[in-house]
């Protein structure tokens, strides 16, 4: 079985444009990295998740992924706190039991945690699945809708099954 990797923002959940609303009401510019970062490490995660949409049925997509029985499915997630940790995995634990959670200091590139090595990585940020194809994983970006990026592109994470044979 193939290791697959799901990156969580952007992807199961927009978390993104969720927060980055939140940003621009609150005043905060978007370009001050410091003022962003601070407003995640202080952002209540639990009501953020809440509040969120799935994108394209994700949670659903990846039940589809499990019954295929081809990967080996992980949820691999930037954080910016130990709060942010544990809310994501309170959430993930109760909407998908059997998925390991991998969480990364944000600090940290996903490749340093985990060996992509020949491993597929699902993410909505081209900067990481540039990363992972430089150390030889199978980088796959996720879009909400299509794109025409450089990198393969899906839009429905169970798209992945038919992608590989084994
Ligand atoms: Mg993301």
């Amino acid at each position: 079985m193939k290791q697959l990797y799901i990156d969580f923002d952007g992807v199961i959940l927009d978390t993104m444009t969720k927060s980055y609303e939140e940003i621009e009401k609150a005043g905060i510019d978007k370009k001050d990295q410091d003022a962003v970062m601070e407003y995640f490490r202080n952002v209540n995660w639990d009501k953020l998740i809440k509040e969120t949409d799935e994108i394209n049925d994700s949670i659903n997509e990846i039940k589809k992924i499990c019954a295929s029985k081809k990967f080996n499915v992980y949820i691999l997630t930037h954080i910016n706190s130990t709060k942010e940790m544990i809310a994501k995995i309170k959430y993930l634990h109760k909407k998908l039991p059997q998925v390991t959670i991998v969480s990364v200091p944000k600090q940290v590139p996903k490749t340093e945690v985990v060996n992509p090595a020949s491993a597929i990585l699902i993410d909505d940020y081209s900067g990481n699945v540039k990363q992972w194809q430089k150390k030889l994983g199978i980088g796959i970006k996720f879009v909400k809708e299509e794109e025409n990026s450089d990198y393969p592109e899906i839009t429905r994470l169970s798209e992945v099954i038919d992608m590989f044979n084994q």
